[in-house]
């Protein structure tokens, strides 16, 4: 067939449209991340002369900020809790004392790149070095991730120390995001770790599930499922209005599988430091067979005192969700404190 010019432009058109209908994958969301604040701002229609970025803080730890994310951020209001959670505020410039880059001294429990061994029975593994989202509050913002970044012959030395340990009987994929590595990577890894005969659980700690749900596919599931071993995925959400329908509908798929499926939050100044807040999160948790398992106290991180709250309040905030909720959704109030053999409880 030939095409003259006008039908030419309107298959290009139909194209596009076609194009432009089709949902993007997850690989395609995380390759068009924002990364400058003055269009997250504008997508939100925010006035940045109102609240300054910190230039400090974008260059430590730039701004990364998923679409899907965005879209769940309600628009002209600084106080969302969401926006909260992504914007590097002047307030991160504030040196407060107590705060330090590596609070919880890791580097002495890393005795292989990317691998840190701290409690009995099990070790972390830095499975991706990168994450779908900065969180401002993150207390790894200044992590060594170049180093610590997973090369195949860094995760052969972690192999290799995890087959000498016996004791070690769970291995949990952290990061960066485990989430953030394709499917193909995951795979080879999850093989490498069934070949460990002493090797019982793998525990997956995430934010992409709430981030960018479209990461959990239908392939997803079925290497999850298909493993040998007892699987636990945690995500981490802070807010109910983070579990937006798509998330609902994207964790939705793993109902049928093996995956038990936790959620972990961090108690967070001015994004969720109020138990109706956190009341509503396990409600909405609980939806989706997803139990609260830990509320943690931010780590004194430095760039991050905004966020703090006080373990007075903290516990009497957990203390209001025990007498208005079931004992199960009940998340643990914990901290962690270095030199301890395991995350400290406050109640
Ligand atoms: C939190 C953490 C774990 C897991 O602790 P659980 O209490 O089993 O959830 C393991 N290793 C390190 C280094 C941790 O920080
Ligand atoms: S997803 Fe987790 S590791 Fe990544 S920036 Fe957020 S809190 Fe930090």
């Amino acid at each position: 067939m030939k095409l003259n010019q006008s039908s030419t432009s309107m298959i290009n058109r139909t194209l596009k449209v076609i194009s432009s209908d089709k949902p993007k994958n997850w690989q395609e969301i995380l390759s068009e991340l924002i990364t400058d604040p003055k269009e997250l701002l504008q997508l939100l229609r925010l006035d940045i002369n109102e609240k300054p970025a910190s230039l400090v803080g974008l260059k430590q730890f730039p701004l990364k900020v998923p679409r899907p994310f965005v879209d769940a951020i309600s628009p002209g209001n600084w106080s969302d809790p969401l926006l909260r959670q992504v914007w590097p505020s002047i307030e991160e410039d504030v040196i407060s004392d107590g705060f330090s880059s590596d609070p919880l001294q890791e580097s002495n429990f890393n005795p292989v790149p990317g691998l840190l061994h701290k409690y009995q029975a099990r070790v972390l593994l830095t499975a991706a070095a990168h994450c779908a989202v900065h969180c401002r509050y993150c207390f790894r913002r200044h992590f060594d991730y170049k180093s610590n970044s997973p090369s195949r012959s860094d995760w052969l030395d972690s192999l290799d120390y995890i087959k000498d340990d016996p004791s070690i009987k769970e291995v949990i994929l952290s990061g960066g995001d485990p989430l953030a590595i394709s499917d193909k990577q995951l795979a080879w890894l999850i093989q490498e770790l069934e070949s460990i005969s002493h090797l019982k659980i793998l525990r997956i700690h995430s934010r992409i599930p709430i981030v960018l749900p479209q990461r959990m596919t239908s392939e997803l599931t079925t290497l999850l499922n298909e493993t040998k071993f007892d699987v636990v995925l945690v995500v981490h959400s802070n807010h109910s209005q983070e579990i937006t329908n798509q998330v609902k509908e994207n964790l939705n798929s793993l109902r049928a599988s093996k995956v038990n499926l936790l959620n972990q939050s961090v108690l967070l100044a001015g994004v969720n430091d109020d138990s109706q807040v956190l009341k509503e999160l396990s409600q909405t948790l609980i939806s989706l067979n997803i139990l609260p398992y830990y509320l943690h106290l931010p780590d004194k991180v430095s760039g991050t005192s905004h966020f703090s709250v006080s373990s007075e309040k903290a516990i009497k905030i957990l203390n209001s969700l025990r007498d208005e909720l079931p004992g199960y959704l009940v998340p643990n109030l914990v901290q962690e404190e270095p030199g301890e053999l395991s995350k400290t409880r406050l109640v």
